[in-house]
């Protein structure tokens, strides 16, 4: 048996396994530091009480003959697709249709899985620094060419960088399949109105499609973004967008989330016919998924309740007060920053160290917190580092005088 030739290209991905092996060594040489770890990529605060409640009535109709679930719908059932669309979408006043909305086991898997609907021709863009998902999955697809120097000659890389506010604009090469993220991982950075009209002006000209990881929409505070793409005109033609219960809700363990195919958007197929994306996909998750679980739908469509919805800002509002005061006093310590403001991220460069990994040791090492070297989401990630801010309020206000100190002395 011959093996997908495009995993030998695949390079091992070891950024989370050496930050790891890291700390490790570090705890190890001083078990005395109280290391504090601002590089979780994880929530920590526990599942919403209303969607817990709603999972162990779930386990229950489970239990009883009369209201056993078995297989359910491939795309999702519908009281979670009808919650969506209601509160999701027409709630502001956007036009989606629960029958545009497919409900999977989380947004890594639609990212990756979404590559089955496009050819191995297409050229593909994607933001550098980056969610990994985005260059790897297309990797495996045969669309990244050759690597050299941690590029992929085939991928078309929209840098992230502070000349653009980390927020890319369209390039003047064709693409046919964008990825876009707002609020960004690890930037945290969000696409104002103007900048996603302009990617949508492109995808519409270049006959392209825009895939809209918007996993972290819940944190949006800006005015001048978007929770979502449909917000703007024409997105319905060009836009699939991605979502996830995992950063809003704290879903990472139970795994759920959905993707939006809009009817109107379309693909050429090889006689040059338009066929509309929306059947490919139902094909495609009809073929090879069998659905998320019941007890986990039952608990996502529980967030949509008036005390879901109230739990969820809750913990989104304690992880933004952790964002804010990590901004502020790594500002004050003189970081270039950015992000924190619309998402739980912050991404960081010191004026004193020009590597990633420098700066992450220097971290650890003096201040004794752990974070994530920038260098590892992109070659335009060299030199930053990545804060998250899953930790505790009192931790991070502990990091953060740290830093302070730091500076000051
Ligand atoms: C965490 C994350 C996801 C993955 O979400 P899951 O639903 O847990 O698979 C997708 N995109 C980005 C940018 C993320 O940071």
């Amino acid at each position: 048996m011959k093996i997908n030739p495009n995993f030998t290209l695949l390079p091992e991905s070891y950024l989370f396994s050496t930050v790891a092996a890291r700390l490790r060594d570090f705890k190890a040489s001083n078990p005395d530091a109280e290391v504090i770890r601002m590089d979780i990529g994880d929530v920590t605060l526990p599942i919403p009480d209303a969607a817990v409640k709603a999972m162990h009535a779930a386990v229950d109709d489970m239990a009883a003959k009369s209201t056993f679930h078995g297989y359910g719908p491939e795309q999702g059932y519908e009281f979670l697709r009808d919650a969506i669309a209601a509160n999701d979408y027409r709630a502001l006043g956007i036009d989606i249709s629960p029958d545009e909305i497919f409900i999977s086991d989380g947004a890594k898997s639609d990212l990756g899985n979404l590559g089955d609907i496009y050819s191995d021709s297409c050229i593909v863009a994607i933001p550098d620094p980056g969610y990994p998902v985005y260059a790897d999955a297309n990797v495996m697809g045969g669309r990244g060419g050759t690597e050299r120097d941690g590029r992929w000659s085939r991928l078309v890389y929209l840098d992230c960088l502070p000349e653009n506010g980390f927020n890319p604009l369209p390039p003047d090469a064709h693409a046919d399949v964008i990825f876009l993220c707002s609020p960004a991982n690890p930037t945290g950075a969000a696409l104002t109105k103007a900048q996603l009209r302009q990617w949508i002006d492109y995808a519409l000209s270049h006959d392209a499609i825009i895939i809209f990881d918007s996993a972290y929409c819940a944190y949006v505070a800006s005015t001048d973004t978007v929770r979502s793409i449909y917000e703007l005109e024409g997105a319905r033609r060009c836009a699939i967008e991605v979502r996830s219960f995992s950063k809003t809700a704290g879903f990472t363990g139970l795994r759920c989330g959905y993707t939006v195919v809009p009817r109107d958007i379309e693909g050429v197929d090889a006689d040059g016919s338009r066929r509309p994306l929306r059947k490919l996909w139902l094909r495609r998750q009809t073929t090879k998924f069998n659905g998320a679980s019941y007890i986990i739908q039952r608990g996502a469509a529980a967030l949509y309740t008036p005390e879901g919805k109230a739990q969820v800002a809750a913990n989104v509002d304690y992880y933004m007060k952790n964002a804010a005061r990590i901004r502020t006093a790594m500002a004050k310590a003189g970081f270039e920053t950015t992000g924190g403001v619309d998402s739980p991220y912050i991404w960081a460069k010191s004026p004193l160290f020009s590597d990633s990994w420098a700066l992450f040791d220097h971290f650890l090492s003096d201040l004794h917190i752990s974070c994530t070297p920038g260098s590892g989401f992109g070659t335009e990630g060299e030199g930053y580092i990545r804060l998250t801010a899953f930790n505790t309020h009192e931790l991070t206000a502990t990091a953060m005088d740290r830093v302070l100190a730091n500076a000051k002395g």
